[in-house]
């Protein structure tokens, strides 16, 4: 399958595997982690460009909150890569896979490891638990609530850091990096869908990664938390559908098959759009990557 994805590259930094994989992504101190990375590197090249970039990790180890407010290193226009990120999560930026503005490297990796994604992740599921609880579930096993995967339910930023880039390489390391099964729970997924399963919906995974990966997913998934489900789709080896289109036939199927959508949750607007996105669909942040 050919990839729907552009050949730009933008560097997170300069090493690779600053940070394992089995790090405890939501409550290790992964910036510190990062941080003597760099010390370690500064000390052996003495690169003044490395002691800027040392400088500006340890200004958001110490001042997280002004490390996006003061200007120094790449950071110098942080403004424009917060209009940036808002126009990704509105959808008013397209197929950008690849295409982060340079300067927003580094505000996105800090985005993704920081205390606002958590905020706004936990904001999003909040808002999806409190719909959930207005829903008149009839009791007869019917009534679905539809989760993505990745960087919905599982995190896929080890991925990024170990790679050392944004680049999404799903022909290669994607799948390589997935079969070791090291993908950890977003917490206010986790939490999210354990309260929707105590509501009484049922559970449907449905997840572009293909068919082959399903072994290693699934053990992954269970040992994340994500223990039962009604249904988990994986696309075809070789289906060569768009995300909206694979998962707008998947979701008809369901509703043909007697199922009511109640939720629908992902992390990107291809997982929402299209049609039989159920009655409400919930965005997960995640400026990272498009999937188109
Ligand atoms: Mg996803």
């Amino acid at each position: 399958m050919a990839s729907h994805y552009s050949s730009g590259k933008v560097v997170i930094y300069e090493k690779t595997k600053p940070v394992s994989t089995k790090q405890d992504l939501f409550n290790d101190d992964i910036y510190g982690t990062i941080s003597l990375h760099y010390t370690i590197l500064a000390t052996q090249n003495m690169g003044f460009s490395l002691f800027i970039l040392v400088a500006t990790i340890a200004t958001a180890v110490a001042f997280p909150m002004n490390h996006l407010a003061m200007p120094h290193g790449r950071l110098t226009d942080s403004s424009a890569c917060l209009s940036w990120r808002w126009a990704v999560e509105t959808n008013n930026i397209k197929y950008y896979s690849n295409e982060i503005p340079d300067n927003c490297s580094d505000y996105i990796l800090s985005y993704m490891l920081g205390s606002q994604f958590r905020k706004d992740s936990k904001l999003v599921c909040d808002v999806a638990y409190e719909y959930a609880k207005g829903v008149n579930l009839t009791g007869d096993g019917m009534d679905v609530w539809i989760f993505d995967v990745d960087d919905t339910i599982l995190s896929c930023v080890p991925y990024f850091l170990e790679q050392g880039s944004w680049e999404l390489n799903i022909q290669s390391t994607l799948g390589e990096w997935t079969r070791r099964g090291e993908a950890q729970a977003i917490p206010e997924t986790l939490n999210l869908y354990k309260k929707v399963i105590e509501l009484g919906f049922k559970i449907v995974f449905i997840t572009g990664m293909h068919e082959q990966e399903s072994e290693s997913r699934i053990k992954n998934l269970k040992e994340a938390g994500f223990t039962e489900w009604e249904k988990l789709i994986f696309k075809g080896n070789n289906e060569l559908a768009y995300a909206e289109e694979f998962k707008s036939n998947r979701r008809r199927e369901l509703v043909e098959a007697g199922y009511r959508i109640w939720g629908n949750i992902g992390d990107q607007w291809t997982d929402l759009t299209g049609t039989h996105v159920g009655d409400r669909t919930f965005k997960m942040p995640n400026p990272m990557y498009y999937v188109p």
